[in-house]
């Protein structure tokens, strides 16, 4: 019978949109759970739960693990002379490079203000030091633009600091620790360079 088939084929066309469009609904929701809206960067939430993941790999296969803490020079001058949209745009650029100049399987997070965090799996304090050292200089070399038509060009720098994981005894909270107190000294040494506390 034509008119049931037809019936029948255009009640299965609806529920497999119905279930598209839960699909999407869900993808979207997840992503929000986990990123920054204005990067696209992971949170800190997942930053946290992602770094115990791969703690407890580094446990398991004998792989070693950085993480890479770095936050802008002088942020606050940027918000205050140019205005918060400035900084915003600045935001989304250095997110921009920071991707850029990291593995795929890196994992970026800003977990929250102008830092941010790259967890390196599989990488020992050597390596997440080369990678902080070129993650600065990709933002040393070249000035940002602070809007969409490029009118006001800024130099920015950022400062690093690199923490190891150290195996058993260390906690996510002690290596995010150690990694903020690399960074202070990156800071207070100059800025616009990278500090290592390897394990
Ligand atoms: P330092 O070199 O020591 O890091 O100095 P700083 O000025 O970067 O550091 P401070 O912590 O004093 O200032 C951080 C500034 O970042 C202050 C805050 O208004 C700004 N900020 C934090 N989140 C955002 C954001 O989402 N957008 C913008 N535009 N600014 C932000
Ligand atoms: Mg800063
Ligand atoms: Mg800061």
């Amino acid at each position: 019978d034509t008119n049931e088939l037809t019936a029948r084929t255009r009640g299965q066309i609806r529920h497999s949109r119905y279930q598209e469009r839960l699909r999407g609904n869900y993808h979207c929701s997840v992503s929000m759970a986990v990123t920054d809206s204005l990067t696209g960067l992971y949170n800190r939430r997942y930053m946290n739960h992602q770094l115990s993941l791969w703690m407890k790999r580094s446990l398991m296969g004998g792989t070693p693990l950085s993480v890479v803490a770095v936050d802008i020079d002088y942020f606050k001058k940027v918000n205050d002379l140019h205005g918060h949209e400035a900084g915003d745009f600045v935001l989304k650029e250095f997110a921009e490079r920071l991707l850029a100049n990291v593995r795929p399987k890196d994992i970026v997070c800003r977990p929250g203000g102008e830092e941010f965090l790259v967890i390196m799996p599989e990488t020992n304090g050597d390596l997440a030091c080369s990678a902080a050292e070129r993650i600065r200089q990709s933002v040393a070399r070249h000035p940002f633009e602070t809007d969409h038509r490029g009118s006001l060009l800024l130099d920015i720098t950022v400062s690093a600091g690199v923490a190891t994981f150290k195996g058993d005894e260390d906690t996510a909270a002690d290596m995010l620790k150690r990694a903020d107190d690399a960074l202070y000294r990156a800071k207070t040494a100059g800025r616009n360079q990278v500090y290592s506390i390897a394990a």
